[in-house]
């Protein structure tokens, strides 16, 4: 077991535990040792066999019992008893998913919105563990308090991004934008400047907790736009913290399928908000998905190795997720 699969397990775990909100410290305990272990990468067995365990990032004595038993048996009681308690047990169909195949992501911000890095940076980050691409999506301008992008702000992104594609010539870097899905379902930037994006994510973000049928449509409309490809966290939930936004998921998703939008399943731990079960019916619709760490910094994307596991949970095969894609069979998808 290496440590973006032990990573998983915690993860798993962390995000178990996030639904009780009297557990919520663990549960943090829990995503940050994920983190940690998806970022350093160590050798595991060895610090195991010499009982260095506890000399990891954010591993302390209960943390590292479970570690223990996931290097001895690959598997771990404690989550097989938090998936039970959770009514969501183990599934003989998960799929297989390797982490070294994974291309790139296709959603992150930089200092351009809310990110907390330059460009430059993200892309340096992105190299560094080896994509082969990376998604800069900033936000629209709606977002008024992340200094959202509009039309000439990406004008001067573009340029930007040569300068940097430049220095950073081994990641292929996507200008897109991560666009709000307003309350009437309409996006938050005209079609002309869409159209002239690699990438479209559109995201709900404000009005959540939109009444349903009204909720239904607007999302309905959102994956009906010729120039979205993904929905950026479909529900907005925070487990534990915040309830995502509740419209007809089965409709929403369908009609994404044959449009070819694909779901994000975002793996930021506090969001993970597509859950595994309605990841397992977005695939049965026939929808294609993108995982995503939605990196705000580039410590962030070791976020996607540490959640991989809800896209095993919910059975989605490699060729449904367009990050296993090389550049060029992405570029075509997204065009
Ligand atoms: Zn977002
Ligand atoms: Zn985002």
């Amino acid at each position: 077991m290496d440590a973006i699969a032990a990573a998983q397990v915690l993860s798993e775990i962390g995000y178990l535990l996030r639904q009780d909100p009297e557990e919520k410290f663990r549960a943090k305990a829990f995503s940050a040792a994920a983190w940690a272990l998806a970022i350093e990468r160590p050798d595991l067995a060895a610090l195991h066999a010499s009982n260095e365990l506890t000399t990891l990032e954010g591993v302390g004595a209960g943390i590292a019992k479970v570690l223990a038993e996931v290097l001895e048996t690959g598997g771990s009681r404690y989550l097989d008893r938090l998936r039970e308690q959770m009514k969501q047990p183990f599934r003989d169909d998960e799929s297989v998913l390797d982490f070294a195949q994974y291309k790139g992501d296709v959603h992150s911000h930089s200092k351009w919105s809310d990110g907390r890095a330059t460009m430059l940076e993200m892309a340096r980050g992105a190299e560094a563990i080896g994509y082969s691409y990376l998604g800069v999506t900033d936000h629209s301008p709606r977002i008024k308090v992340v200094n959202g992008l509009d039309a000439d702000r990406l004008l001067a992104q573009s340029r930007e991004m040569a300068e940097v594609q430049a220095q950073v010539p081994g990641v292929a870097l996507l200008q897109g934008i991560e666009v709000d899905i307003l309350e009437d379902g309409s996006l938050d930037l005209p079609d002309m400047v869409l159209e002239l994006l690699d990438v479209v994510i559109a995201s709900p973000h404000v009005k959540l907790r939109q009444e349903p049928s009204a909720m239904t449509e607007r999302m309905l409309r959102a994956v009906s736009h010729p120039h979205v490809d993904v929905i950026g966290h479909p529900t907005g939930r925070r487990p534990g913290a915040r309830e995502g936004a509740n419209y007809d998921f089965e409709a929403v998703f369908k009609e994404a399928a044959r449009n070819h939008v694909a779901l994000e399943i975002d793996c930021d731990p506090a969001r993970m908000d597509l859950s595994p079960e309605m990841a397992r019916l977005a695939l049965e619709l026939g929808c294609n998905f993108t995982l995503d760490a939605d990196a705000h910094a580039p410590a962030e994307f070791a976020y996607v190795p540490m959640g991989m596991w809800m896209a095993r949970r919910a059975g989605i095969p490699q060729d449904r997720i367009l990050n296993f894609l090389a550049l060029d069979d992405l570029t075509d998808v997204l065009s």
